[in-house]
């Protein structure tokens, strides 16, 4: 028996194989071929495996956002077997005599750079199409697996640390619980294993070997042991937590239905936070009462190029249709920092967290942020859509906002096309200068939603991807918590609502905290509602108390 100690940052406890994260190298090397029949043979394999990966996400995208989505698949596995595209491929493979994998990447390329140069704005944007498929039929030749998990079962994931961009890729249905080297619980990658609702350990440093890839071990993401060939005692203890944790979920769906009040009467909106359309199944599935934070960018990080206003629309679309008419909370996009986007080409800085991300990049980049705000308005047709800004540390920067979002309301007017001019339109305490402003701000918009991450980053000046600061990154601490008073006094004053959708939202020790400083909303992970919901309808609000805002 090995036994490892990290920091559990997704709570619940598994037991399966370790598997290793092969991260790809998708580096294409030109080599010298003398069989040409050789290397088309392997093409028109390539081609058949991506028409058939082709068929199942249309099928896929049909069943979950209607046949308008998955028509983009079925476009791709046309071109898949395009009389030109095969040709300039078959072409380069004559011309070079080399490896099919050089071929195909360079007719791509060709083909892409041909797209981009068009004067048609739609053609121009199947440049991203073409990129797109000649990745798919390269991944298929060096047996690159789409998800990064080559196993028919369900995996313990290992791996050094993953970035949200490659964490968002995997196939979730293949991972039991998330075990890495590096992180801490403040990583995006953490809180998208909070919202998948899978176990989590980080920080196990160089004791996590990847020799270790096919032993059966035992995680527990409360306490964060990783236990490799546990021994009957500990597999014991396991089963026991396992039984428990199966108990205290069942006993759970009694909250569902029940309403989020306090024994005093005080409501307070649980909501979710998500990261895409297919969240939206845990959401309803714990009873989530609407959707406080769903992170737009998450979008961006799924694909190769950026999501196009189409894409874009289904996707919010299916979260407000879904949703029924409940708030639906969409953040417009907050790349930067640890969530970082090739195509996006930002430039390199030595402190991203305080560089050109989030709304800094939309201001910058009006094209980017109107496509975005177009997509969310369409959406606003067909539920109750609210946008929301991340990072403002200033009035102007939301005046911006605004403007945009005005602008953006007259154009699809003129084009007749149908949307909510009342959409709410909120923006995201999460620096001091906020809280500073908070008065102002709250003149100038509907509500406030605390990012208590970023919050805690930035008052107390400790990186949240940092997993050494252990106790210096506090988010407990008086500031921090006096932060949240200022913010919602300055809401409360203005007459507009606020909420928390930072992790801390759902630390059920700080519950009485916010009770007592009235927060209306506090938006959680799914798995997160129903124990939430349990604590709040145990509590007397107007026995709360800010006792914790002392030093
Ligand atoms: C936060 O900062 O608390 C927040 C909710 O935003 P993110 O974690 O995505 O930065
Ligand atoms: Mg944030």
């Amino acid at each position: 028996m090995i036994l490892m100690q990290g920091k559990g940052v997704s709570t619940g406890v598994e037991r399966g194989t370790i598997y290793f994260y092969h991260r790809a190298d998708a580096t294409v090397v030109k080599r010298a071929v003398e069989d040409l029949e050789a290397e088309k043979l392997r093409l028109t394999d390539a081609q058949k495996a991506a028409q058939a990966q082709l068929e199942v996400l249309a099928e896929k995208c049909r069943e979950e956002a209607g046949d308008e989505s998955a028509v983009l698949f079925e476009t791709h596995a046309m071109f898949v077997e395009d009389e030109d595209y095969v040709d300039a491929i078959i072409g380069v493979l004559e011309e070079e005599r080399c490896n099919i994998e050089y071929a195909v990447e360079q007719a791509g390329i060709r083909f892409a750079e041909m797209f981009a140069n068009m004067d048609d704005a739609y053609m121009q944007a199947r440049a991203a199409d073409v990129r797109d498929v000649s990745r798919r039929i390269l991944n298929n030749l060096m047996g690159i697996v789409a998800g990064g998990i080559d196993s028919e079962e369900a995996v313990i994931l290992a791996a050094d640390d993953l970035a949200p961009s490659e964490t968002i890729q995997l196939d979730k249905s293949k991972i039991l619980a998330f075990a890495t080297q590096g992180g801490s619980g403040n990583s995006h990658t953490a809180i998208l294993a909070r919202t998948m609702g899978i176990p989590a350990v980080c920080g196990l440093g160089e004791n996590l070997k990847p020799e270790y890839a096919g032993r059966m071990a035992y995680i527990d993401g409360e306490t964060g042991r990783l236990v490799i060939e546990p021994d009957e005692l500990t597999l014991t203890a396991f089963k026991d937590k396992h039984d428990k944790q199966v108990e205290m979920k069942k006993l759970l769906q009694s909250m569902k239905g029940q309403e989020d009040v306090t024994l005093d009467g005080k409501r307070v909106n649980v909501y979710c936070n998500i990261g895409s359309p297919d969240d939206v199944a845990a959401v309803l599935a714990n009873d989530g009462q609407g959707v406080g934070l769903f992170r737009s960018e998450f979008l961006y990080l799924a694909t190769d190029d950026y999501p196009t206003e189409e894409q874009q629309f289904e996707a919010y679309k299916t979260v407000a249709s879904a949703m029924n008419g409940k708030r639906v909370i969409i953040r417009t996009l907050d790349i930067g920092a640890d969530k970082q986007v090739d195509y996006f080409q930002l430039s390199k800085e030595e402190n991203p967290a305080m560089g050109v991300r989030a709304i800094r990049i939309c201001l910058n980049r009006p094209e980017v942020f109107r496509t975005q705000l177009r997509a969310l308005y369409r959406a606003s047709a067909y539920g109750k859509v609210a946008i929301m800004f991340p990072m403002i540390t200033s009035v102007w920067e939301l005046k911006e906002c605004r403007r945009a979002c005005m602008s953006v309301m007259q154009e699809l007017q003129e084009e007749g096309v149908p949307f909510n001019a009342d959409t709410e339109i909120g923006i995201m305490i999460e620096t001091p200068a906020s809280v500073f402003i908070a008065d102002e701000l709250a003149q100038l918009c509907d509500f406030f939603s605390v990012g208590t991450n970023d919050l805690t980053q930035y008052t107390l000046a400790c990186d949240r991807q940092c997993n050494d600061l252990g106790k210096f990154f506090d988010p407990h601490h008086p500031a921090v918590l006096r932060a949240l008073k200022m913010a919602a006094d300055a809401a409360h004053r203005n007459g507009i609502w606020i909420g928390i959708c930072g992790e801390l939202g759902a630390d059920l020790t700080l519950l009485p905290t916010f009770l007592a400083l009235g927060m209306d909303e506090l938006s959680v992970s799914p798995s997160s509602v129903l124990p939430l919901r349990a604590e709040i309808r145990k509590s007397i609000a107007k026995t709360c108390d800010l006792k914790l805002l002392e030093c």
